[in-house]
């Protein structure tokens, strides 16, 4: 049986160290890339944020890691989730191309790409389709944003053509 090492984030979402118990020579109290304070629980609940998954008898554990988007314990979204998503609506209320209802099928989806559900591919297309309507600037910061929080799924649909 493998275990979960404790992760150490950044409020922004930058990791910064996934072995936060088993190398904790890298642990910091704020964030090198942005100033933010790190944390190593979910705020709402207090459950450790899972790290690296460490397999006994291997060495060196996922490569790759990202932090999650959400808390598995509380279901509570991450603060970085929440960050971005409020980045998101602000870009929308500057922009003058775009009506109040699309403004609102756009936040929707932006918070739907973040999950993994049957329709996180739905989400993403709506996304890509009605994004469209955005001035070029606020369009590419959107879309920037929605990479950066969807899953893997949500990235693949809004990267391809
Ligand atoms: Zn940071
Ligand atoms: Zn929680």
């Amino acid at each position: 049986m493998g275990y979960y090492d404790v992760a150490q984030v950044c409020l922004n979402g930058h990791v910064i160290n996934d072995n936060y118990k088993s190398s904790p020579e890298f642990n910091q109290d704020f964030c090198d890339q942005c100033g933010e304070k790190t944390i190593t629980e979910c705020l709402s609940c207090h459950e450790p944020i899972r790290g690296d998954y460490h397999v006994e008898g291997i060495f060196g554990g996922t490569p790759g890691y990202t932090p999650p988007s959400y808390c598995y314990k509380c279901g509570n979204a991450f603060s970085w989730i929440q960050m971005a998503l409020d980045s998101a609506k602000e870009l929308l209320d500057i922009d003058e191309a775009i009506n109040d209802a699309d403004k609102e099928t756009l936040m929707d989806s932006m918070k739907e790409i973040s999950k993994n559900t049957p329709k996180t591919e739905l989400n993403a297309i709506k996304i890509k389709k009605i994004a469209k309507k955005l001035g070029t600037d606020t369009y590419d910061a959107f879309i920037k944003i929605a990479v950066d929080i969807g899953t893997e799924i949500a990235k693949k649909s809004l990267l391809g053509s």
